[in-house]
């Protein structure tokens, strides 16, 4: 059977850089999986496919396959354009961590439609949500979310250490002071004993209870629960640092976006 020449998708596109004089390489996020397209003469004046194809933007694309080359984008027309999280610094911030997120952990070709719906969504929430504590809890929410579909779901229900050669699994408790450990290589929480057994180890640090009830809300609640949890700034900043910890350790290199934004909230005296 012949495969057909052109096929149809919806996309996101992720990620953009110029090729040629002329062109742009485009990385999309679509229910099929990521893909690489290339979209011609995109950045000439007169390109009518060029505001379709803008960063964030929620697209309905027709594609040609090639062979030799990127499949081409024949036709674009956008569905939702998302266009506050081009403007707004903030929330820009934001999605573009959210998009290198999926583009770092999701391979060409892999992903689908779960990945697509919850990429779509997030940027969707952060076009409507308060900047500030609102963004921030959701963006720990997609995080939960997308180590999930990705294949890193964290363990936040039973300690993950072991002592003499035996694996712990004591359920965890998030009550109390008393610190817990978070473990990103066993991939998840320490109850406080193994933490104080382990605490010297490279790339063990230390996570409150408070911390492990908001990542556990963050991995069980819907978004619109999420938006009003009661967390302090300073119970934000611990999960933003912790969840950094855990995502640069699977990375295994930081991620851009989440650097930029320890910057701009130092700038920001917050
Ligand atoms: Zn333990």
């Amino acid at each position: 059977m012949r495969s057909e020449r052109l096929y149809r998708t919806e996309a996101i596109v992720v990620r953009r850089r110029d090729q040629g004089e002329a062109d742009r390489v485009l990385t999309l996020c679509t229910p099929l999986g990521k893909l690489a397209v290339i979209a011609k003469g995109v950045r000439k004046v007169r390109s009518r496919k060029a505001g379709h194809l803008e960063l964030f933007a929620h697209t309905r694309l027709v594609i040609a396959r090639s062979r030799s080359s990127w499949d081409v984008v024949s036709q674009a027309e956008t569905v939702e354009p998302h266009a506050i999280l081009r403007g707004d610094l903030i929330r820009g911030t934001y999605a573009r961590y959210v998009a290198e997120l999926y583009d770092r952990f999701v391979a060409e070709g892999e992903g689908g439609e779960p990945l697509f719906d919850l990429l779509r969504r997030t940027l969707g929430y952060l076009c409507e949500a308060e900047p500030g504590r609102e963004t921030a809890l959701l963006v720990r929410a997609y995080e939960q979310r997308l180590l999930t579909l990705a294949g890193f779901r964290p363990e936040w229900g039973h300690c993950v250490g072991a002592q003499e050669g035996r694996t712990c699994e004591r359920p965890l408790k998030a009550e109390g002071n008393e610190p817990l450990g978070l473990d990103a290589e066993r991939g998840g929480v320490l109850c406080a004993g193994c933490y104080q057994a382990h605490r010297k180890q490279r790339g063990i640090v230390s996570l409150s209870p408070a911390a492990l009830r908001l990542l556990r809300a963050c991995q069980r609640q819907s978004f619109a629960r999420m938006r009003s949890y009661p967390a302090e700034p300073a119970l934000l900043d611990e999960v933003e640092r912790a969840m950094r910890h855990y995502v640069t350790h699977h990375l295994e290199r930081n991620v851009r976006s989440s650097a930029f934004l320890r910057r701009l909230k130092r700038e920001d005296g917050t």
